[in-house]
């Protein structure tokens, strides 16, 4: 699944060629010049990972950072700061503020990505292949089986990646749009009243084991998978 990465740059140059190096390594690209217009797009579409610069216009990298933590909204979402050379100081605030790496200016693609490959491994679970088990269900990215009290759970391609998504982020609500974004990806011609029939699937499919009921409708706001 490729990972919706956010890249809050002010110098175009470098954010058109971290937005290509991106692309090239599979991943969908957000772009914004400053903290505020981030946080614009961040209303829309919730990323699974932010690369930061320190030095914005604005609102500092660092000030966003900290902003960024404080939400509940946005708390979970990685982020690696983007340093220049030298500011050995920035580093170690930029990590006490939360942030989850940092890589300094200039830096290769190569180790761009490898960074951001251990941040998502770290942090977005549902990035890896690791096996996920909540209440006595089971799922496994890599065959792409499903339990249920050890009993096998059929579900189709969508349900699976929806179940996934759901299995890795418990206990928060995810808007129909978020859903959309994380499951769906950009394909933008799917509607929203789609993920509620994917929903209703995934639930049918889930109840012989009484799983369904980890599936929570949040009235006005979303979906969540939650044991409470
Ligand atoms: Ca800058």
């Amino acid at each position: 699944m490729p990972a919706t990465v956010l890249v809050v740059e002010d110098e175009p140059a470098i954010q058109e060629l971290i937005a290509f190096n991106l692309r090239q390594a599979g991943h969908i690209v957000l772009a914004a010049p400053s903290a505020e217009s981030a946080q614009h797009l961040i209303k829309e579409t919730l990323p699974d990972l932010i690369l930061l610069d320190w030095m914005l216009p604005g609102m500092s990298g660092i000030d966003f950072a900290k902003k960024l933590k404080n939400d509940g909204y946005t708390k979970a979402i990685p982020v690696i700061m983007l340093t220049a050379r030298g500011e050995e100081q920035d580093k170690v605030k930029g990590l006490e503020t939360g942030a989850d790496d940092y890589v300094t200016k200039p830096f290769s693609p190569r180790e761009l990505n490898a960074r951001i490959k251990a941040v998502l491994r770290r942090r977005a679970p549902q990035m890896t292949d690791e096996m996920v088990d909540v209440a006595g269900l089971a799922l496994d990215p890599v065959t792409h089986r499903v339990t249920g009290n050890g009993a096998p759970v059929e579900l189709g391609p969508t349900e699976f990646r929806l179940l996934h998504f759901l299995m890795t982020h418990p206990e928060r609500v995810h808007s129909r749009t978020q859903l959309l974004d994380h499951v769906w990806g950009n394909q933008v011609f799917v509607e929203e009243r789609t993920v509620d029939v994917h929903i209703r699937r995934l639930r049918r499919a889930l109840e012989p084991t009484r799983h369904d009921a980890l599936v929570q409708t949040v009235r006005g706001a979303g979906y969540r998978l939650s044991q409470r």
